[in-house]
């Protein structure tokens, strides 16, 4: 998320006056238990002779027969060729959906990473695919070269973020997967296949956000622009104040994003503009000590919302709380230490506003959340499965720390997401199935067809793909 900066930690002292304030029912609230049943960060146990595997949140799963980890493309093929198992291409493990569970294989291609070629004539760089987005920006910015835009943060593999449409924010900034110029496709068969929007446009078009269900991708080649410097403002600000606004920002910034943090009536905002001259470099985030604050304050108050409003309202400060410029990378992504679960649609730019306002009405009804929600902007592509592919869209994303129930968003939020035309981050938790994707994507049952023709055996599928494609599915 990225709330935090250094004056926000404010909320830390004043929680600390505000929990001497004697209010006798704090202990029955504060006795409480948030904690979600079943949850547990450790590995599963795996059976004799098979592998385990879980995912950055600890809520997906796996105990595969095999971890795989090819050493070359010619291995790679050779190894979908010969292997009796179904597989699973993973990346850095940052999905919170079952994209990558697999009880057979699960297939790392962290060894094909780095800079394979660049032309400095067309600022086209080729990647092996499991490059991660960190290892990407650095080398681009030695090559004085960068990404338009970054998510959140950058763990993620060139490929996993690709696959699911990943995205950061800026309403004229289209989603990562939208700088693909080629891809390199290994098929259940052992072909490899060079695709590229002219040499096999459908091909491309399904292949640049595939879910993985396509095949394994080996490489990528980017197009990638000059580096550039990006100046960062972040406000704390009422949340009326930048509802009332927020179009007017977004088209006013390069990159614009705000986060509301529950039961507070806080937003805090982000600007990232073009910057040119010396700049200040950035400090470390702090996110973790602004996440516990929240934490505290729903913890100590969020039986009495009124208090916990006031309380926020005195210990959270106003106005700018950062002002920095840096290179691209330094701003745009950061770190994320405290786990958590997320659900994220995108909507229709044109039905944010009216369903972020139900959004966090909702959200302050719930006495026990406190992560920060965050919304974005983005810019339309034309690739099959891009949430992003039938106009500018607003994200709304919601998150529950790790270890506590998220069931809620379920119930509460996806519905009104849903009723606004919302379509949901192929990685982060959604109930949808195949006739819901049916209805959001004219080309969905296209991108099913042409699974099945570079798949007729269903190697590439697990319980959560078959469901999403509505396939048969015997383990
Ligand atoms: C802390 C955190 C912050 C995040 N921030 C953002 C954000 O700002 N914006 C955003 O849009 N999303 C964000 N996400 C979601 C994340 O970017 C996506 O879920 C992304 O897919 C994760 O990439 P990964 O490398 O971990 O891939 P995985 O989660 O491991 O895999 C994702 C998909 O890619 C497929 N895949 C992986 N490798 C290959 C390959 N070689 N060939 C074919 N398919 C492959 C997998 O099969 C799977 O379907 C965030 C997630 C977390 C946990």
């Amino acid at each position: 998320m990225g709330v935090s900066r250094r004056r926000l930690l404010q909320v830390g002292a004043g929680l600390g006056v505000a929990a001497a304030i004697p209010v006798g029912q704090h202990v029955a609230w504060g006795m409480r238990d948030f904690e979600r049943d079943g949850y547990t960060p450790d590995y599963p146990d795996a059976p004799a002779g098979e592998e385990a595997w879980i995912n950055w949140s600890g809520a997906q799963r796996a105990t595969p027969m095999q971890l795989a980890s090819p050493q070359s493309e010619t291995d790679l093929a050779e190894f979908i060729r010969s292997t009796p198992y179904r597989i699973r291409p993973r990346g850095s493990g940052h999905s919170f959906t079952g994209l990558v569970p697999s009880e057979g294989v699960i297939l790392d291609v962290s060894y094909l990473s780095g800079l394979q070629a660049y032309d400095p004539e067309t600022g086209i760089a080729t990647f092996g695919a499991g490059t991660t987005l960190f290892q990407t920006a650095a080398k681009l910015q030695e090559l004085g070269r960068a990404f338009p835009n970054l998510p959140d943060i950058v763990d993620q593999t060139l490929a996993g973020s690709f696959s699911t449409g990943t995205h950061g924010t800026g309403e004229t900034l289209t989603a990562l997967h939208d700088y693909i110029h080629a891809f390199r496709l290994v098929t259940a068969s052992g072909d490899v296949i060079e695709v590229s929007r002219t040499s096999n446009p459908d091909l491309f078009a399904a292949g640049k956000v595939s879910l993985g269900a396509l095949g394994v991708i080996t490489s990528y080649s980017v197009q990638t622009i000059p580096a550039f410097n990006l100046r960062r403002i972040v406000k704390a600000e009422p949340i009326d104040l930048v509802l009332e606004e927020l179009e007017a920002r977004a088209a006013a910034h390069r990159n614009f994003e705000m986060f509301y943090l529950p039961s507070t009536g806080v937003a805090a905002t982000l600007s990232h503009d073009l910057y040119e001259g010396d700049v200040t470099g950035v400090q470390p985030s702090e996110d973790d000590e602004t996440l516990e604050g929240l934490k505290t304050l729903r913890d100590q108050f969020g039986w009495w919302p009124w208090l916990r409003r006031k309380i926020a309202s005195s210990a959270l400060p106003s106005g700018v709380l950062e002002d920095v410029s840096d290179a691209s990378m330094e701003l745009l992504a950061t770190t994320r230490p405290i786990k958590f679960n997320e659900m994220e649609f995108h909507l229709p730019k044109s039905e944010g506003i009216a369903a972020l306002r139900k959004v966090i009405a909702k959200m302050d009804a719930r006495k026990d959340a406190f992560f920060p929600m965050e919304i974005r902007l983005i810019a339309p592509d034309d690739a099959w499965l891009s949430p992003f592919n039938d106009g500018p869209k607003m994200s709304i994303a919601i998150h529950a720390a790790v270890d506590e129930r998220f069931d809620y968003f379920f119930s509460d939020f996806e519905p009104i997401f849903r009723a606004h035309g919302g379509r949901p981050h192929w990685g982060k938790w959604h109930s949808l199935k195949r006739d819901d994707f049916a209805q959001l994507y004219p080309r969905f049952e296209d991108f099913i067809s042409l699974r099945r023709d570079l798949d007729p055996d269903g190697k590439f599928l697990n319980p959560h793909l078959a469901e999403l494609f509505g396939e048969p599915f015997n383990a």
